[in-house]
């Protein structure tokens, strides 16, 4: 059994359908009821991206090795709406990544874990933190609130809505 934390983030449509949906699944993969951060309003990140974001971190623990929940997930997101060719960082309905999984450091290419950049990323950090306070980077061994008070300051809004 592994431990794994996922990022979820939508901003195109239905923001709240689209993140209560992907949690429901993340419930079909995990064998305990997801620990599931609140929801955070962010302001877009990237060029290609124009509508402000709902960002979310949710705890499982799943019978799945990495790639095949990698697989799982880029399934769901394929199957849920989002164009697989469009550019990174453009809007999208629902994305999700592997945070961390089981404290592991992975680096395949399709799969890098823990995800890419996420250390500097305010809208991972504070629902990270939210769930997991004693949080530690594997690799550099970083408290979230010390990776907190180095990321780049970008608006990220804890919500208060029911999801
Ligand atoms: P991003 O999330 O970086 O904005 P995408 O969601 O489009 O971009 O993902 C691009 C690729 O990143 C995916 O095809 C996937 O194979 C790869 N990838 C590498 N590591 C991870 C990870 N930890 N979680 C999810 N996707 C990952
Ligand atoms: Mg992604």
């Amino acid at each position: 059994m592994a431990k794994a934390v996922i990022a979820l983030g939508s901003n195109l449509g239905d923001r709240l359908a689209h993140m209560s949906h992907a949690r429901r699944f993340l419930s079909t993969l995990s064998t305990v009821p997801p620990v599931a951060s609140s929801i955070y309003e962010t302001e877009p990140v990237g060029e290609a991206s124009t509508h402000r974001y709902y960002n979310a971190v949710c705890a499982i623990e799943t019978e799945l090795d990495a790639m095949s929940l990698l697989e799982a997930l880029k399934g769901y997101e394929q199957e849920y709406g989002r164009d697989p060719s469009a550019p990174r960082w453009s809007n999208r309905t629902i994305d999700l990544d592997i945070i961390d999984y089981d404290r592991q450091v992975i680096a395949r290419q399709r799969l890098h874990v823990p995800h890419p950049e996420y250390e500097k990323r305010l809208f991972v950090l504070d629902p990270l933190q939210e769930i997991l306070p004693g949080w530690r980077d594997v690799r550099s061994g970083e408290t979230v609130d010390a990776l907190i008070a180095s990321s780049h300051k970008i608006e990220v809004s804890k919500t208060s809505l029911k999801w």
